[in-house]
C-alpha cells in the first residue's frame, strides 16, 4: 500500500545527484590494533532500502557510522553520492547534512523542546528563519504522528514517541540518505512498531535507507537486499526472500536460527 506523498516540493528529501547513494570499496579500518572492517565492498543505489545484520559486535555500527564520518576509515574509498569521503571538512560537512541517521538511545537534547530538538539544526546550520523552522518541524511531528508533543521534553515522552522525533528531527534537515542504527532495539515492545511504521512510510516515499536492524519482518517487507556480517565481514548479500529461505553461509544459518 503506497501513501500519497503530499508535502510541499520544498519539504521532500532532495534527490541525490547519482544513480549510486553510497559506495563503499575496499574499505578496511582498524581500532587500534583491532581490525574492525575488512575488505568492505558495498554499493547502494539510490532509493535502495538496505539492511543490515549480524551478531553484537560485527561491525555493523562501525560500518555505517563510516558513511558520516563519525568514524574514520584507513584504507579503502568510500563515496556518497558522487563525493569522495577524505579529510576535507568542507566535504565532510556537505556529506553530514545530506546523511540523516538515528540511533539506538534517540539522543535528543533532555533539556530542549521536542519543536527545539527539531528546529535546532535547521536554524544553526542551515541558518534557516526560526518561523520555517519550526513549520517544517510541525510538518515532520504531525507525520510522525505527535504534533501535540511539541512543547514537552523529551523525557515527558515514550521511547516510541522519542525514537519518532529523533526521526522527524533528521527529516528536517532535508536528508537524501537515512542510516539507521538499531533504531528499536532499546524500546518496549510495544513501542516498536510505531517507529517501525514510521520507516515503512519512509521507504515507501522512495528514501535511500541503511538499516541495522534485527527487525526481521521489516527486513522482508522493505529491504531490497540484506546483508550479513560478522567479523567485520559481509558475509552474505541478497534479496530479503533468498537470504531467509536459502541462506548461503552456515555462520547466516546459525545467526538466523538464533533470531527467527
Ligand atoms: P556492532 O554494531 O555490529 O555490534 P560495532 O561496530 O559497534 O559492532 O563494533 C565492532 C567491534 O569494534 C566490537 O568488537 C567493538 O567492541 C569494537 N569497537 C567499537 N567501537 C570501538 C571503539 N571506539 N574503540 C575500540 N573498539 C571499538
Ligand atoms: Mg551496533
Amino acid at each position: 500500500t503506497k501513501t500519497t506523498d503530499t508535502r510541499p516540493a520544498a519539504l521532500k528529501p532532495t534527490s541525490l545527484k547519482t544513480a549510486t547513494a553510497v559506495e563503499m570499496i575496499g574499505v578496511n579500518k582498524w581500532y587500534g590494533e583491532f581490525h574492525v572492517l575488512r575488505d568492505i565492498n558495498l554499493k547502494v543505489e539510490r532509493g535502495e532500502k538496505l539492511v543490515i545484520c549480524g551478531p553484537s559486535g560485527s561491525g555493523k555500527s562501525t560500518m555505517i557510522r563510516c558513511i558520516n564520518r563519525l568514524e574514520e576509515h584507513q584504507k579503502g574509498q568510500i563515496i556518497v553520492d558522487g563525493t569522495e569521503l577524505t579529510n576535507d571538512l568542507k566535504k565532510i560537512d556537505e556529506i553530514r547534512r545530506d546523511v540523516g541517521m538515528v540511533f539506538q538511545h534517540f539522543n535528543l537534547f533532555p533539556h530542549l523542546t521536542i519543536l527545539e530538538n527539531l528546529t535546532l539544526a535547521p536554524i544553526w546550520v542551515k541558518k534557516m528563519p526560526k518561523k520555517d523552522a519550526e513549520e517544517i518541524a510541525m510538518h515532520y511531528l504531525r507525520r510522525v504522528k505527535i504534533p501535540e508533543q511539541a512543547t514537552k521534553y523529551p523525557g515527558q515522552l515514550s521511547g516510541g514517541q522519542q525514537q519518532r522525533v529523533a526521526i522527524a528531527r533528521s527529516l528536517c534537515m532535508s536528508p537524501k540518505i537515512m542510516l539507521f542504527d538499531e533504531p528499536t532495539s532499546a524500546l518496549d515492545p510495544e513501542m516498536v512498531k510505531e517507529v517501525l511504521d514510521t520507516m515503512v512510510s519512509l521507504a515507501e516515499e522512495g528514501m535511500t535507507m541503511l538499516c541495522v536492524t534485527h527487525e526481521m519482518g521489516f527486513a522482508r517487507q522493505v529491504a531490497d537486499r540484506v546483508i550479513f556480517m560478522d567479523a567485520g565481514q559481509i558475509v552474505e548479500m541478497n534479496t530479503p526472500d533468498e537470504f531467509f529461505r536459502n541462506p548461503q553461509h552456515e555462520r547466516t544459518k546459525l545467526f538466523l536460527s538464533q533470531i527467527l
